[in-house]
C-alpha cells in the first residue's frame, strides 16, 4: 500500500465525519491566512512604512496583524479540539467495523488465524494509524491549504521569483519517489512480524502447562530470540527507509531556499525588485518551505509508518464472510422435522476429505446418537448442521428446505448446541443463560435453570444469578458449568438440540446425572448427540456409526450388537472396563484382554492373573503420560478419557492419533527395553489402567505358561497403530 493509497483510505474513514472535517478546515484556514498576511505585510512595512515614512500605514498594519493574531490563536485552539474529536471518532469507527466484521467471519477463518494476530490488528496496528489518520492528516491538509494560498500570493508579489520557486518543487518530491514504495513495503513486513510476536506470546501464555511438563522453556526462548532478531532487522529497514524519504525531500526544500535567496538578492541589487518585496518574498518563502517541509518530513514518513498497519486492517475488513445469507434467503417460522443430511461430502479448507456421501435423518421427536472412532467426522457433522461451513457436495435440508436457502438467524433461533467445553462468556450467570434467547425474563431464565437442575446451586451463591462467571470460576464445577450451558441451550426451546460430547469430560457420576437431565429435556425434540462413549448413546432412538467419514451402521443398540460389526467391537472394548462412580478407580475385565493381540492367545486363568496386576491412575487434562524418548516402562489402557499421540516435528509437533475410552497404547514396553517413539498427552481428565513392565515380567517368571502364550502372540502379530508408542 503506497502513500497515495494510504491517503485515499484515510480520507474514506473521514467521510462519515464530513461536518467535523468542514469545521476543522474552516478553523485551519484562519491561521494559514494569518501567516500569509504576516509575510505580505512586510512589504507594506518596509516599502510604505519605513522607506516611504508613512506612520499611519504602519499603525494600520500593526492593528490588522494584532487582530489576525487573536483570531488565529482562537481558531488554532478550536482546530486542536475538533482534531481530537475527529481522531476519536475515526478510530472508534474502525474498531466498530473490525469487530462487527469479526462476528461475521466463518469458523474456518478462526481455525486458520492465530488469535494474537487478530488482537494485534486491533491494538498495535490501530495505535499506529490513529495518529496518522487524525493529527497527520490534519497537518497534511494544513500544509496543502498553506501551499494553495501562498504559491499564488508569491506570484502576486513577484512572478519571476514565484516561477523559480515552483520550478524547484519537483525536487521536493524526490525522496518519496525514490524510496516511498520500498519504505511502505518494509513497514508492512515489520507489522506482520510484530503480529507474529504477539501471536507467539499469546499462544505461549495458553500452553504454559505443556511448556512446564515438557521443559520447553529454553527452546521457546531461543525461538523467540530468533523472532526478535528478525523484527529488529525489519524495524531498522522500515525506519531508515521512511527517514530517507523525509530527508531526501527536506534537502530539496533547502536547496530551493538557497536558489530563491540568490536570485532574489541579485534582482534587488540590480534594481529589478523593491527591498520590501524581497523581504516579503523571503518571509513568504519561509512559510512555503515550512509547509513543504512538514509535508515531506513529518506527514509522508508518518503515512508510510501507518501504511503497514492500515494494510493489515484493510486485509481483515476485506476477509470474505464465507457463510452468509443468500439474497432471497427464506425465514424459517417453525421447524418440525425431519432434518436430513443428503449425501453430504465435506473437506476442510486445505485439509483432507472428512465426510463422504453421509446420509442421516433426524425425524420429528427422534433422538439420534452419532458414534464412531476419534476423527471419524462426528463433530464435523455438528459444525455443518450449525452452518459453520457448507457441504461441498449434497445438502442439508430442514423440513425439505436446503439450509443454504434459509436465513441463518431464523435457523439459529430454532437450534441449540451444547459442546464439550461449555464456553461461558464474561458477564453474570444470568446474562449467560439469557443469551439463549434475547429478551428472556428472569422467570424464564430461572425456569430454564430449574430444568437444567442448576437453579438451587446458583441460588446458593452469595450473589445468586448476578454472580460474575469470572469470579465464580473456581466455585463452579465442570458439571455446573455444563448445566449452565444446558440452561442456555434449553431457554430457546429448540426444535433441534445438538450435543457434541456434552458430558464426555465429566466424571462418571456427574456424567450420569447430567445425561439423565439431558434425556428428560430431549423428549419431544429432535436431538443429535455426538459421543465417543457408547454407554451414553445406548438410550438413543437410533444410533448411527461413522467410520472414516462414512456411515457404516445404523440401528438401535440391540440391533447393532446383533450385527457384530464396528459398533459391537467398540462396545465390547468399552464395556470390558469398569470405572468407579468418582472416576478414580477402575478394573479391566479379563475377557477384555483378549482384544489386545499380545494377550489374545492366553488362557482365561492367565488373563485373570494379568488383569489383577493393572493399577488405576487418574490424570488431569494436558499432562504427558508418556514422553517421546523416555524409557518405556508400562502398558496403558484408557478406561475413560481422551489423549492425543504426537511426535516432535521441526520446531513443533505432529499429531498421529487421538485415542479414547477402550483404546490402549505402550504395549512395546512389555516386550523389550526401548524408549517411547511418541508422546501421549491427555486432552481431558482421564483414568488409565496401567500395567508396569516390572509387574508383568514378574508375572511371566511366576507362570511359564503365560510366557509361552505371550511369545506365541509376539510371533503372530501384525502392525497396529499402538506400536507407534
Ligand atoms: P470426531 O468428532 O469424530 O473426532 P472430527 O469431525 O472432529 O472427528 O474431525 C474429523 C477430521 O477432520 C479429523 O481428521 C480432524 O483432524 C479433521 N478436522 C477437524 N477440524 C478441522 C479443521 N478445522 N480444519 C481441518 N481439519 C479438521
Amino acid at each position: 500500500m503506497g502513500i497515495v493509497e494510504t491517503l485515499r483510505h484515510a480520507l474514506r474513514y473521514w467521510r462519515p465525519h464530513w461536518r467535523l472535517a468542514l469545521g476543522l478546515l474552516a478553523m485551519l484556514l484562519v491561521p494559514q491566512a494569518y501567516k500569509s498576511f504576516f509575510a505580505y505585510s512586510q512589504r507594506v512595512i518596509v516599502d510604505r512604512g519605513l522607506l516611504g515614512h508613512d506612520g499611519a500605514a504602519l499603525v494600520r498594519t500593526a492593528a490588522v496583524l494584532l487582530l489576525g493574531f487573536v483570531l488565529a490563536a482562537v481558531a488554532t485552539l478550536l482546530a486542536d479540539y475538533l482534531g481530537a474529536r475527529a481522531g476519536a471518532a475515526i478510530v472508534n469507527e474502525i474498531r466498530r467495523r473490525l469487530f462487527a466484521h469479526l462476528q461475521r467471519l466463518s469458523i474456518g477463518y478462526y481455525a486458520g488465524t492465530p488469535s494474537g494476530d487478530i488482537v494485534a490488528r486491533f491494538t498495535s496496528d490501530l495505535a499506529d494509524i490513529q495518529k496518522s489518520l487524525s493529527t497527520r492528516i490534519i497537518d497534511a491538509v494544513l500544509a496543502s491549504v498553506g501551499l494553495c494560498i501562498n504559491i499564488p500570493l508569491a506570484f502576486i508579489l513577484d512572478w519571476r521569483l514565484g516561477l523559480v520557486m515552483v520550478l524547484g518543487m519537483p525536487v521536493v518530491g524526490l525522496g518519496t519517489r525514490l524510496f516511498g514504495r520500498r519504505a511502505a513495503a518494509s513497514r508492512y513486513e515489520l507489522k506482520q512480524q510484530e503480529a507474529a510476536i504477539a501471536a507467539f506470546v499469546q499462544e505461549n501464555v495458553t500452553v504454559q502447562p505443556v511448556v512446564k511438563a515438557f521443559s520447553l522453556a529454553e527452546r521457546l526462548v531461543a525461538r523467540f530470540e530468533a523472532q526478535l532478531e528478525r523484527v529488529a532487522r525489519s524495524f531498522v529497514r522500515a525506519e531508515f527507509s521512511a527517514q530517507l524519504v523525509g530527508s531526501g525531500s527536506s534537502l530539496g526544500v533547502r536547496a530551493i531556499q538557497v536558489v530563491v535567496l540568490g536570485v532574489g538578492a541579485a534582482m534587488a541589487y540590480g534594481g529589478h525588485l523593491s527591498t520590501g518585496t524581497l523581504v516579503a518574498f523571503l518571509a513568504l518563502h519561509a512559510v512555503v518551505s515550512k509547509d513543504a517541509y512538514d509535508l515531506t518530513k513529518k506527514v509522508v514518513p508518518a503515512l508510510i509508518a501507518s501504511s503497514g498497519g492500515l494494510r493489515r486492517i484493510e486485509e481483515l475488513l476485506q476477509q470474505p464472510v464465507a457463510v452468509a445469507d443468500r439474497p432471497q434467503a427464506r425465514r424459517l417460522e417453525r421447524v418440525e422435522g425431519p432434518v436430513r443430511l443428503e449425501g453430504v461430502s465435506f473437506t476442510y479448507p486445505g485439509g483432507a476429505r472428512v465426510l463422504q456421501g453421509v446420509r442421516l435423518e433426524i425425524r420429528p421427536g427422534e433422538r439420534v446418537a452419532l458414534v464412531g472412532p476419534s476423527g471419524s467426522g462426528k463433530s464435523t457433522v455438528v459444525q455443518l448442521l450449525l452452518r459453520f461451513y457448507d457441504p461441498d457436495k449434497g445438502a442439508i435440508t430442514v423440513d425439505g428446505l436446503d439450509l443454504r436457502e434459509v436465513a441463518l438467524s431464523s435457523w439459529y433461533a430454532r437450534v441449540s448446541a451444547v459442546f464439550q467445553d461449555s464456553l461461558l462468556l464474561s458477564g453474570s450467570i444470568r446474562d449467560n443463560i439469557a443469551m439463549g434467547r434475547p429478551g428472556a425474563t428472569q422467570q424464564e431464565v430461572e425456569a430454564a435453570a430449574r430444568a437444567a437442575e442448576i437453579h438451587d446451586a446458583i441460588a446458593a451463591l452469595p450473589a445468586g444469578y448476578d454472580t460474575e462467571i469470572g469470579e465464580a470460576g473456581g466455585r463452579l464445577s465442570g458439571g455446573q458449568r455444563q448445566r449452565i450451558a444446558i440452561a442456555r441451550a434449553i431457554l430457546r426451546d429448540p426444535a433441534l438440540l445438538l450435543l457434541d460430547e456434552a458430558t464426555s469430560a465429566l466424571d462418571p457420576a456427574t456424567e450420569a446425572a447430567v445425561n439423565a437431565t439431558l434425556d428428560r429435556l430431549s423428549r419431544g425434540r429432535m436431538v443429535l448427540s455426538v459421543t465417543h462413549r457408547l454407554a451414553a448413546a445406548r438410550s438413543a432412538d437410533r444410533i448411527v456409526v461413522l467410520e472414516g467419514g462414512r456411515v457404516v451402521e445404523s440401528g438401535t443398540h440391540e440391533q447393532l450388537l446383533a450385527q457384530k460389526g464396528l459398533y459391537c467391537e467398540l462396545w465390547e472394548r468399552q464395556s470390558g472396563i469398569e470405572v468407579s462412580a468418582d472416576g478414580a478407580a477402575g478394573r479391566v475385565d479379563p475377557s477384555w484382554l483378549a482384544a489386545v493381540p499380545l494377550f489374545a492367545a492366553l488362557e482365561e486363568g492367565a488373563r485373570q492373573r494379568l488383569a489383577a496386576r493393572f493399577r488405576a491412575r487418574p490424570v488431569e487434562a494436558g499432562v504427558a503420560v508418556v514422553q517421546e524418548g523416555e524409557e518405556a516402562d508400562a502398558f496403558y489402557v484408557i478406561a475413560r478419557g481422551k489423549v492425543e499421540v504426537v511426535v516432535a516435528a521441526g520446531a513443533g509437533e505432529r499429531r498421529l492419533a487421538v485415542l479414547a475410552d477402550g483404546d490402549f497404547f505402550g504395549e512395546v514396553a512389555l516386550l523389550r527395553e526401548t524408549v517411547r517413539s511418541a508422546t501421549v498427552r491427555t486432552l481431558f481428565p482421564s483414568l488409565f489402567l496401567v500395567l508396569e513392565k516390572d509387574a508383568f515380567r514378574q508375572l511371566l517368571q511366576e507362570h511359564p505358561a503365560l510366557r509361552e502364550g505371550v511369545e506365541a502372540a509376539v510371533k503372530a502379530r501384525g502392525g497396529r497403530r499402538w506400536e507407534a508408542v
